[in-house]
């Protein structure tokens, strides 16, 4: 009799159990409500069929009745406690941290489905489901586009710079952003799930769905209640599968100025004359991440756009200005730089920016555009002011057109700022600490990452820079232009007189708080 009864109770349960976790699983409401029916009418059944068993005896009809109705949520929540030791046990997370991830899931799934705050379009406005969300799968691709969303509006919730989702092995892909310049693992994606996710950003961003070794390029933009943000997208084949990158552009549109970039007064001073000037070359120098374009955005923003005409060639158009011309470069369409330099300077403009100077006919239009009345605006990929003179006398520039055209140079790095919510005294040595009051430093002042929630727990939270800028002066002019600085020599003491001034910079940082110590050595060495 009990034996009967227990297999009745067991079926029921298990039944039940798997409606729970379907209706857990199910995005899609009337198919969870039918489910939900479904379930109540049938631990009424077996309750009635309990209530008129002749195999239960009377006494123990009533407990019969309850365990019929509370196993079932009791086994669901049997079986959620199993699968978060499992994923715990797996990614090495405390197992209550799981189960409070988990329930947010469940309860964000459950939750009456809020109205996108963000939708992604490509670049003709056709939104990701009118591309994505159609076929066979469409309740499953629902899914995946909340996924792909959800993923994008994190991004930008927390300035990330990259989205970069790569396999890990063959089942899992690991999503990371790129927030202040250091990569942070965000979420673990089952393959199949993230392929799907992957797929649908390729989609939205033009790309071939169907090619996943050879490299692709693609963009989109996200609609958000701010206004819109453009993203540029990279795929290419793996290991174990498919890797995307995703750039985060034109989030702080015409929000860097020179004031908050991290310049010294002095050092503004010397970029705002050499802006006011009617020609002449400022050349912008420094590594991939450095913030160059930044500075160059916080220049164009210093300059009128109103009463001078402003053109800008760039790769890619990474902020709108409103009242420049902006030209993108597309090298498989044949628009180059060097091309669209030359059709620029038809339409007689007075500020030319070029957003980065890669070879020698760049190099040459726009220095030689530098001496017939504009102001030239560029980057050029190297680690300081000197071995951009080098880089630009390699590629073949005359030391002439080099000396008349260029004014200054501007090379730069970026470091995090100390959280300022948990930043605390640094430990310092005795020695350090003797060593600072002979120099006449406050060394109180110095102080360390801890971490907080504010931060997540990096101890960091938002970026500045340091500068080192070198003026050409005539003096500098004419050695150039006589040749008689030679590339060696500039070679082997530039970069050593580049880094020890930035160290300079970034120490004043350092005593004043802003930065710690580790992450001067880290980003200055
Ligand atoms: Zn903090």
């Amino acid at each position: 009799m009990g034996t009967l009864a227990f297999v009745v109770y067991f079926q029921t349960q298990h039944l039940n159990a798997g409606v729970t976790l379907s209706l857990v699983l199910l995005p899609f409401e009337p198919v969870r409500f039918v489910l939900l029916i479904g379930w109540v009418y049938i631990c009424f059944y077996f309750v009635q069929r309990v209530q008129f068993s002749p195999l239960v005896s009377k006494k123990y009809k009533s407990i019969a009745k309850i365990t019929t109705l509370f196993t079932g949520p009791l086994l669901l929540f049997v079986l959620l406690i199993v699968d978060a030791r499992k994923k715990s046990l797996e990614s090495n997370r405390g197992i209550f941290a799981v189960i409070k991830e988990q329930l947010e899931h469940i309860s964000a799934r459950l939750g009456t489905k809020e109205e996108s705050a963000i939708q992604l379009v490509d670049s003709s406005g056709r939104s990701i489901t009118e591309i994505y969300g159609h076929g066979k799968g469409r309740q499953k691709d629902s899914h995946v586009l909340d996924v792909t969303e959800q993923i994008v509006a994190d991004a930008l919730e927390e300035q990330a710079s990259d989205i970069l989702i790569d396999p890990t092995d063959e089942m899992t892909y690991t999503v990371r952003f790129r927030v202040d310049g250091v990569l942070r693992e965000v979420d673990r994606i089952e393959a199949a799930e993230c392929q799907a996710v992957i797929n649908s950003i390729k989609a939205v961003s033009n790309m071939d769905i169907a090619e996943r070794r050879r490299p692709q390029d693609g963009a989109f933009l996200a609609k958000t209640p701010e206004g819109t943000v453009s993203f540029r997208v990279a795929s290419a084949g793996a290991v174990n599968g498919e890797k995307l990158s995703v750039r985060v552009l034109s989030q702080s549109g015409g929000m860097f100025k020179l004031t908050n970039i991290g310049l010294s007064k002095k050092q503004r001073a010397i970029i705002q004359d050499a802006l006011a000037k009617p020609s002449g070359m400022v050349l912008m120098c420094g590594p991939t991440g450095s913030g160059k374009t930044t500075t160059l955005y916080a220049m164009l923003e210093e300059i009128d756009l109103f009463t001078r005409n402003v053109i800008t060639v760039e790769d890619p158009i990474e902020y709108v200005l409103p009242n420049a011309s902006q030209i993108e470069v597309n090298p498989k369409a044949g628009i180059t730089f060097a091309k669209s330099l030359r059709s620029i300077l038809r339409q007689d403009p007075d500020v030319i920016c070029v957003g980065e100077i890669r070879d020698e006919e760049t190099a040459a239009i726009a220095l030689r555009a530098s001496q017939t009345g504009h102001l030239v605006l560029a980057t050029i990929h190297t680690s300081s002011n000197a071995s951009a003179l080098v880089r630009l006398l390699d590629l073949g520039v005359s030391s002439l057109l080099l000396s008349s055209g260029l004014n200054v140079l501007i090379s730069q790095r970026l470091f995090r700022r100390l959280c300022r919510d948990c930043k605390r005294p640094a430990q310092l040595s005795q020695t350090q600490i003797r060593d600072f009051s002979r120099k006449g430093i406050d060394s109180t002042r110095i102080y360390e990452a801890a971490g907080c929630e504010q931060c997540r727990q990096t101890g960091y939270r938002g970026r500045t820079a340091i500068f080192d800028i070198l003026t050409l002066d005539h003096q500098l002019k004419a050695s150039i232009a006589s040749g008689d600085l030679s590339i060696t020599q500039l070679r082997k003491e530039g970069d050593k007189k580049g880094k020890s001034n930035m160290q300079k910079q970034g120490l004043k940082k350092v005593i004043s708080g802003i930065t710690s110590f580790e992450e001067l050595k880290r980003v200055v060495g």
